[in-house]
């Protein structure tokens, strides 16, 4: 009988041990142009809130946030750590800019449904990313949906920028939280995935 519970507690410690997440550590980068949303992302999925005034960012502002992450076709159990660099556009001090973006290994880079001037920047994001890491994983977020009657917004550069780059993109809202858990989720997931291929090989 006192064997059997041995072995019972020991088998459970494996299982345990199989079942405890591994713990891992991810910078990712928001980036796109002044006042498309960026901080109000960030504060909507670190603490369900959304504020109307706009303070503009300055330097960087680093938030930590933990998601379990399943990659059930590797029996794959990850605690990520996002540690997500909320960076203000620095077009005067390039130095501190890139200085900031240094190994990112994911990037979000967001556009203003409202302004569609906005959407160049996400060209800009992604060859900025195309030059400074070796193929980081990039999802557009095209956000202030709440905003806009997206049947009238011309998505048409968009889409086909995203379609030749192999970019997901997700209309969200800070305000309303329209898919901004969806948006780190996804980061993560590619982030994840990229590091599963290089570990263990395609899956
Ligand atoms: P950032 O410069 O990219 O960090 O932009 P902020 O997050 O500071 O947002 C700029 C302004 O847009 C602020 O007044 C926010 O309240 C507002 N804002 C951000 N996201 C949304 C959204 O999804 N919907 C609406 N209606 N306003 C938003
Ligand atoms: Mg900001």
């Amino acid at each position: 009988m006192r064997g059997d519970m041995a072995v019972h507690r020991a088998q459970k410690a494996r299982d345990d041990m199989e079942q405890k997440p591994m713990d891992m550590v991810k910078k990712v980068c928001l980036l796109g142009d002044p006042g498309v949303g960026k901080t109000s992302l960030v504060r909507r999925f670190v603490t369900d809130q959304f504020d109307d005034k706009y303070l503009s960012t300055i330097g960087a502002k680093v938030t930590k946030k933990a998601k379990i992450i399943e990659v059930p076709d590797r029996q794959l159990r990850i605690n990520l750590i996002l540690m997500i660099w909320d960076v203000a556009g620095n077009q005067d001090y390039p130095q501190f800019y890139d200085m900031y973006l240094k190994g990112m290994e994911g990037v979000l880079t967001v556009a203003d449904l409202s302004r569609p001037k906005t959407f160049e920047g996400l060209k800009a994001s992604v060859s900025h990313v195309e030059r400074k890491t070796e193929g980081a994983p990039v999802v557009f977020l095209l956000n202030k949906a709440d905003l806009v009657e997206l049947a009238s917004v011309d998505l048409k550069e968009i889409k086909s920028l995203a379609d030749d780059k192999g970019v997901p993109f997700l209309v969200t809202s800070a305000k309303t939280g329209m898919n901004v858990e969806k948006a780190f989720e996804c980061i993560s997931e590619m982030i994840i995935s990229d590091w599963a291929k290089k570990k263990f090989g395609v899956a």
